[in-house]
C-alpha cells in the first residue's frame, strides 16, 4: 500500500472517440488485473478515510482496496457487496469526482485512488467467477411486503428484504424492471445486460415481479396496503420541468426522458413508432439540448450516436458552474458536442415545425442565498441557432402521488416529494414507507440504493414489532 508516491493514477483506458460515436457500448475498457492491483496499492489506508465518509453507502473502501492489492478478490467482493447491492453499477455510474474519489486525501497533489474502477473490477470479476449468487434466506417468513417501483431503490429494498426472509412482490408500470437504469441512463454509460443480470438474480432469489401494473390505475395504495404487511413506495421522479417559452408547443421540441426512453427501447429491440417516424430520433438533424445536468449530457451524447448533423448544448451558466459531472462534459466534448455557455433560449421559432432557437447571452450576477450567481440576460444579445430538434433537459420533479394513488392522507412537500420520518423511513400512513427519488427529488442511484436498504431494515423492524405485539395480545 501507500504506493501513491511512486505510482501515478491510471484510469481504465477509454475507447477511441471514432468507435464510440458509432456504437452504444460502454466507453471504458476493462481494468486489467495488474492495473487494478497496482492502482489499489496507491491507497494510503487513512485512519479517517474521507472516501468512505463521502460514499453514501459508507463502503469499506480502504479494506477492499487492500484486499484487491493483495490479490484477494473474493474477499474484496464479499466486503464490497456487504454494503452495496449493486457495486458494479455504482462503479460505472456514480459521479465519483463528487463523492468518494473527490474526497480521497491523496487527490491533492497525487490524484485520487481510482475507487470506482476498482469497485467495478472487483464485481465484474466476481460475476465472471460465479461468486455472485441469488439470496437464499435462512428462514422463510410468512409476512409479505409490496414494493411499488422496480428502480434501484425498490430493487435494493427487495433484495435486502429477501435476506430477512420476507415474501416480496414488486409492482411496476413499465414492461421491464430497472427504472431509470433501463429506460433513462443510456447504454454507453451502463450496458443493459448489467442491469438485467441483477434483475434476474433478484428474481431467482424469489422476489416476484408484477410488470405493466400501474398503482393508481390497476390498484389503489390502500388495496396494496391491505394485501401486504408493509408497502414501500419507490416510484422515482418523472415530471419533467418545462420551459414556458413561445413555440414550446411545436412538435419537434421534446422532453429529455421521452427522447432517452425511445432510444433505450430501440436499443433493447422494441419497435418504437415515435422513433421510426422520426419524432424522437436525432438522425441527420441539427439538435439543440437545453440544460447542463447529467440528463442533458446523456441527450447530447445519444444524439451524436444517432448521427445528428450537429449537436449544441445551451447552458445558462459557465463550465465551472455546471451541475453535471465534469467527466461527462469532457466525454461529450471529445465526442463532438458544441457547448454554448452563458446562453439561454428565449423562443422556439417556426410555424408548424421548429426551425431555430432564439438564444440570448447571459452574464452571471451577484450570488443568491444559495451562493450561486444568478444568470442575467445581456440586452440585445439575441441570435438564432438553426435547429430541427430541441430537447428540454431541465430536471425532474415527482408526480402528484397523493392524487395518483387516491391517497389524500399521504403527505407530500411543496415540491411533490413524499414526506417521511427519516428515523423510520415511514410516510404519514402507518405501514407505508418510501425511498429514493420520490423522497429526495431527482438524485443519484447510490442514494436510491442507500434508501432502499434503510427502508428494508425499517420495514423489518416495523413488521417484527407488529408480530410481537400481536403474539403478546393473543
Ligand atoms: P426510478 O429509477 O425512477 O424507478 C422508479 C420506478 O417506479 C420506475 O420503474 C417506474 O416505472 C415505477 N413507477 C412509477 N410510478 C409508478 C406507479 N404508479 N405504479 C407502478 N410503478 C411505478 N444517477 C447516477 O447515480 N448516475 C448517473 O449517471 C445517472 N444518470 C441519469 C441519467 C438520466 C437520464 C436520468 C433521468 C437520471 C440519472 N441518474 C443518474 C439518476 C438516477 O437514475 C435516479 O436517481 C435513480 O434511478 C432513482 O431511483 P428510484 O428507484 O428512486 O427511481
Ligand atoms: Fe464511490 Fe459510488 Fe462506489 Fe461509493 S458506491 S465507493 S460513491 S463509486
Ligand atoms: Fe485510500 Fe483515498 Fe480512501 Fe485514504 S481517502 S483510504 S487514500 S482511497
Amino acid at each position: 500500500m501507500l504506493k501513491f508516491t511512486t505510482l501515478s493514477q491510471k484510469q481504465p483506458s477509454k475507447r477511441k472517440v471514432g468507435d464510440r460515436r458509432q456504437d452504444w457500448d460502454e466507453i471504458y475498457k476493462e481494468f486489467l488485473k495488474p492495473d487494478a492491483k497496482g492502482q489499489s496499492s496507491r491507497c494510503s489506508q487513512c485512519g479517517i478515510p474521507f472516501c468512505q465518509i463521502h460514499c453514501p453507502l459508507h463502503n469499506n473502501i480502504p479494506d477492499w482496496l487492500m484486499l484487491t492489492a493483495s490479490g484477494r478478490l473474493r474477499e474484496a467482493y464479499d466486503l464490497s457487496s456487504s454494503t452495496n447491492n449493486f457495486p458494479e453499477i455504482c462503479g460505472r455510474i456514480c459521479p465519483q469526482d463528487r463523492l468518494c474519489e473527490g474526497n480521497c486525501v491523496i487527490d491533492k497533489g497525487f490524484e485520487s485512488v481510482t475507487i470506482g474502477a476498482v469497485e467495478k473490477h472487483i464485481t465484474d470479476t466476481a460475476f465472471k467467477n460465479g461468486w455472485v449468487k441469488p439470496i437464499k434466506p435462512g428462514v422463510e417468513k410468512s409476512n409479505s411486503v409490496g414494493i411499488i417501483g422496480a428502480g434501484p431503490a425498490g430493487l435494493a429494498a427487495a433484495e435486502t428484504l429477501r435476506e430477512f426472509g420476507y415474501k416480496v412482490c414488486i409492482y411496476d408500470r413499465y414492461d421491464r424492471a430497472g427504472g431509470l437504469l433501463i429506460y433513462g441512463i443510456p447504454n454507453f454509460k451502463l450496458e443493459k445486460e448489467i442491469v438485467n443480470r441483477r434483475v434476474q438474480l433478484i428474481s431467482d432469489s424469489g422476489v416476484s415481479f408484477k410488470l405493466n401494473f400501474e398503482v393508481g390505475r390497476d390498484a389503489t395504495l390502500e388495496q396494496l396496503r391491505l394485501k401486504h404487511d408493509a408497502v414501500l413506495i419507490a416510484t422515482g421522479a418523472y415530471a419533467g420541468r418545462d420551459l414556458a417559452l413561445p413555440g414550446r408547443e411545436l412538435p419537434n421540441v421534446i422532453n429529455a426522458l421521452d427522447y432517452l426512453t425511445a432510444s433505450n427501447r430501440k436499443g433493447l429491440g422494441d419497435v418504437v413508432s415515435m422513433f421510426e417516424n422520426g419524432a424522437l430520433n436525432a438522425e441527420n438533424k441539427r439538435v439543440v439540448v437545453i440544460g447542463g445536468g447529467d440528463t442533458a449530457m446523456d441527450c447530447v451524447r445519444t444524439a451524436i450516436r444517432q448521427n445528428a448533423k450537429s449537436v449544441y448544448c445551451l447552458y445558462r451558466r459557465d463550465r465551472t458552474n455546471m451541475p453535471g459531472s465534469m467527466q461527462e462534459v469532457s466525454h461529450a466534448e471529445e465526442e463532438g458536442v458544441n457547448f454554448e455557455w452563458l446562453a439561454t433560449p428565449e423562443a422556439f421559432l417556426g410555424e408548424e415545425y421548429l426551425k431555430a432557437v432564439r438564444v440570448a447571452k447571459v452574464h452571471l450576477g451577484v450570488a443568491d442565498s444559495s451562493g450561486r450567481q444568478a444568470p442575467r440576460k445581456i440586452p440585445e444579445s439575441s441570435s438564432e441557432l438553426n435547429a430541427d430538434l430541441a430537447i428540454c433537459a431541465l430536471g425532474f420533479d415527482p408526480e402528484d402521488l397523493p392524487k395518483i394513488f387516491n391517497a389524500p392522507k399521504l403527505k407530500a412537500s411543496n415540491w411533490g416529494t413524499i414526506k417521511i420520518d427519516w428515523s423510520k423511513m415511514m410516510t404519514s400512513i402507518d405501514g407505508v414507507f418510501a425511498a429514493g427519488d420520490i423522497v429526495r427529488g431527482a438524485s443519484l442511484v447510490v442514494w436510491a440504493i442507500k434508501d432502499g436498504r434503510d427502508a428494508a431494515r425499517a420495514i423489518h423492524d416495523y413488521v417484527m414489532s407488529k408480530n410481537y405485539i400481536e403474539a403478546e395480545a393473543s
